[in-house]
């Protein structure tokens, strides 16, 4: 999967050389690039943004840097994706989605956002996808691409070493047709200051083990988040709270 990022604060990126994006880089699973927006403008302030049409508060990123970027990238076939607060909320849905793709180009804005002539002109030649890291608003598209490129990542296949672990995390649809929160996990020792874990996860029972599990999940995205769990996976005794 190629990766091209385009933003006027290339450093913003560097986390993308560590951790996950990074193992993913080394094995050749991915080739992220990076470009300055600023190289597609021609004044000496290299200027990229202007005062709306139709007045108010704020800047809007002007069109030419942008159809430039994408003119010289050649985003023919790609999957272009605006960070927007007004797109399509990012899920692991989506993220799944994602991955399935060979080429993602990111435009991340700043100011109010980009010409809206920009999306216009990117749908004729390319899959544009507005998408939403969430209900707030950042500063700019960055953070919203970084985490895109690292949840996607992750689902590209060869990239975890353990494939089974991406099968039971949370927000995966699990085999009972419902998307769970993950189950609470422990590690060693079997006390800690007080705290003993559940004695089934020592019991060696598998079966048992892979219920209680189970229920724990339901348990769990019953009382966090009764958005997301199906009816039909619900213990009769679990009781759902409001969302706090
Ligand atoms: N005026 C815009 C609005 O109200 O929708 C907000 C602009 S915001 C200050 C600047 C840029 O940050 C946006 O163009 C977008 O690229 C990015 N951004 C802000 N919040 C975001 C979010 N929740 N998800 C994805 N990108 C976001």
């Amino acid at each position: 999967m190629r990766i091209d990022v385009v933003t006027i604060f290339p450093d913003y990126l560097a986390p993308l050389e560590l951790s996950l994006a990074g193992k993913a880089r080394e094995k050749g699973l991915i080739d992220v690039r990076v470009h300055d927006l600023r190289q597609w403008t021609h004044d000496r302030h290299r200027t990229v943004d202007d005062t709306p049409y139709g007045g108010g508060a704020g800047m809007v990123m002007r069109p030419e840097p942008w159809g430039e970027a994408f003119d010289a990238l050649g985003i023919e076939g790609a999957t272009v994706v605006f960070t927007t607060p007004s797109g399509q909320p990012f899920t692991q849905a989506v993220a799944r989605e994602l991955a399935t793709r060979d080429r993602i180009v990111f435009a991340c804005g700043r100011y109010e956002g980009i010409d809206q002539r920009v999306l216009d002109d990117v749908a004729t030649r390319a899959e544009v996808r507005e998408i939403s890291l969430g209900d707030y608003v950042l500063n700019g598209g960055e953070v919203a691409a970084l985490a895109i490129t690292e949840a996607v990542v992750r689902l590209v296949p060869g990239f975890m070493g353990n494939a089974e672990s991406l099968l039971e995390e949370s927000h995966t649809l699990s085999d009972s047709g419902a998307r769970l929160l993950e189950y609470p996990v422990y590690t060693k020792p079997a006390t800690w200051r007080g705290h003993d874990v559940p004695p089934v996860l020592l019991s060696g029972d598998h079966a048992a083990i892979a219920s209680w599990r189970h229920d724990q999940a339901v348990r769990r995205t019953a009382e966090r988040r009764p958005d997301l769990v199906h009816p039909s996976v619900l213990l009769d005794d679990v009781e759902i709270r409001p969302v706090r």
